[in-house]
């Protein structure tokens, strides 16, 4: 079953790939595991996934000790990170995607453990959204690459939900931008409805949940 989801996502990279001349490597597939059992990130490590996204780090580090070993796997957070919390995610993630302050920067900068990290870019005016503002990468950025522990690898953002996945297309040429602008390579950007549109708009690293999963129960 999860075979099958992982074939029909990989088809759909391949095509967007190539009708953007881009290659396979470009791409990083983050399978997205969070209201998941540990179990789901095992058998998805079993299949060759190696990057999982978990958003609430309250519930990974419930999973975390019930996973095999796992020696590759790079987990992602991508949900939001209060300052508060930052000194648990470093223990337990290897990619911090929502860093959206200087404050939090710093926070991260401080416990001194090697981590990548991404900026998170709000580009909707939607207030559920956390994010930085474009306006404020810079500070962002400049605190991140004060840090020697921290990588940073780019950019991150969540366009606002829509079925119809070329409508985040201008979100995701935004973001693209951006990061030209800043100097940075990696794009975290598509979901399970619009990351063929990601993939053609440049994106590095794209995260999927309900297209290799299934639907979930819980938001
Ligand atoms: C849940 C989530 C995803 C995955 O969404 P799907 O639509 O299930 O693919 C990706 N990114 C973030 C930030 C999420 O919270």
């Amino acid at each position: 079953m999860l075979q099958d989801r992982l074939s029909e996502v990989e088809s759909t990279i391949e095509r967007a790939l190539s009708r953007a001349r881009r290659k396979r490597e470009e791409v990083t597939l983050v399978a997205v595991t969070k209201t998941f059992p540990a179990s789901v990130i095992d058998e998805a490590y079993a299949l060759g996934l190696r990057h999982f996204g978990e958003n609430y780090i309250q519930e990974f580090e419930t999973k975390r000790p019930q996973l095999a070993g796992l020696p590759e796997a790079n987990f992602h957070l991508i949900g939001h990170l209060q300052s508060n919390k930052s000194k648990k995610a470093v223990e337990l993630f290897q990619t911090v995607e929502t860093v959206d302050s200087v404050k939090l920067a710093a926070r991260l900068r401080d416990h001194g453990v090697a981590l990548d990290v991404m900026v998170e870019v709000k580009l909707s005016g939607e207030d559920s959204k956390h994010g930085a503002d474009p306006a404020s990468i810079p500070e962002v950025l400049e605190t991140l690459r004060s840090a020697p522990n921290l990588n940073v690898l780019g950019l991150m953002t969540i366009p606002p939900w829509t079925e119809v996945g070329e409508q985040s297309r201008p979100y995701f040429a935004k973001l693209r931008e951006l990061a030209e602008l800043h100097g940075l390579r990696s794009l975290s950007m598509g979901m399970s409805n619009d990351f063929d549109v990601a993939i053609e708009e440049g994106a590095t690293h794209v995260r999927v949940g309900t297209a290799l999963f299934g639907s979930r129960t819980r938001p």
